[in-house]
């Protein structure tokens, strides 16, 4: 009876952590659950979280000492940033091109004023705050028990919550460069105008990957690494169906694979460990 109330708390707890994040079809089935617990029955559902689960995932954290973290934009969007790549009316309101169209390297050539009107308004997001699981994963690096956070993300968020080894596979809005003189400008300084130029004249280019450009080797060859020694791999906040997390996984080769996504993704078999729950729910509970 014990385990039970303890599972419809954490399962209480996370449909509030649905119900935040918008993810409708988590929260009702979530509901289901509790109402089935308060009937005595054991829920069904893949939205019970399960303190086994949990207690599962802080084993498998115990015993490694060589963890990897591999996330992408669902670790952002619970701190409050949207996900470009969802289609949302949002993008289509104000602008005639969908976002993909206008975060292209062809488009910031020929439109460069309306590029930065875009990347301004819905790219840089002011006064995010890192949530539970940038947290969590800064502690487990603080420990000496992990080694890398690999992400898809470009929003600092890692680094705010105190992580220091941070593969951003697609850049960062906080570094900032000339294109001619290659000087670096802070992220202050490159919103300052509708087209940012430096002192020499040049634009300057947020170091963040368009669509049309090429990921950086160098990273992927490095992550790839971390991802071969590892003894641990946490995946969250990706169905991983895009390029280069299909390809990259490939190269973690241990027995404790864990992801941790709020929906199926193609993977799950090959899975030890799926949490289906919030990203910052479930790696706030190892703190
Ligand atoms: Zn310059």
């Amino acid at each position: 009876m014990k385990g039970i109330k303890h599972d419809l708390n954490l399962t209480i707890e996370h449909v509030s952590q649905q119900a935040k994040n918008n993810y409708a079809d988590g929260y009702l089935q979530a509901l289901v659950d509790v109402k089935q617990a308060l009937n005595g029955e054991t829920p069904s559902s893949k939205y019970w979280v399960n303190h086994e689960t949990i207690a599962t995932l802080k084993g498998m954290v115990a015993e490694s000492d060589n963890i990897v973290f591999f996330g992408g934009a669902g670790v952002s969007t619970e701190s409050g940033i949207p996900d470009f790549r969802s289609v949302d009316g949002l993008y289509n309101q104000e602008y005639v091109y969908p976002p993909e169209f206008i975060l292209s390297s062809s488009f910031f050539r020929s439109n460069t004023e309306e590029f930065f009107r875009f990347y301004r308004d819905k790219m840089v997001i002011q006064g995010i705050k890192p949530n539970q699981a940038h947290l969590a994963l800064a502690q487990l690096e603080q420990e000496g028990k992990l080694k890398a956070v690999i992400t898809q993300n470009i929003d600092g968020l890692h680094q705010m919550a105190g992580s220091k080894n941070v593969l951003e596979l697609h850049g960062s809005t906080h570094r900032n460069y000339c294109m001619e003189c290659a000087k670096p400008h802070d992220l202050d300084n490159a919103l300052d105008t509708s087209i940012p130029l430096c002192e020499c004249g040049g634009i300057v280019k947020p170091d963040v990957v368009l669509y049309e450009e090429q990921l950086k080797h160098e990273l992927l060859e490095e992550a790839a690494n971390y991802l071969f020694q590892a003894d641990m791999l946490i995946i969250g906040g990706t169905s991983l169906s895009v390029y280069p997390a299909t390809a990259l996984i490939h190269y973690y080769t241990g027995d404790k694979l864990v992801l941790i996504n709020n929906s199926e993704t193609a993977f799950d078999e090959r899975v030890d460990l799926i949490i289906r729950t919030s990203i910052g729910y479930a790696l706030g509970q190892i703190l």
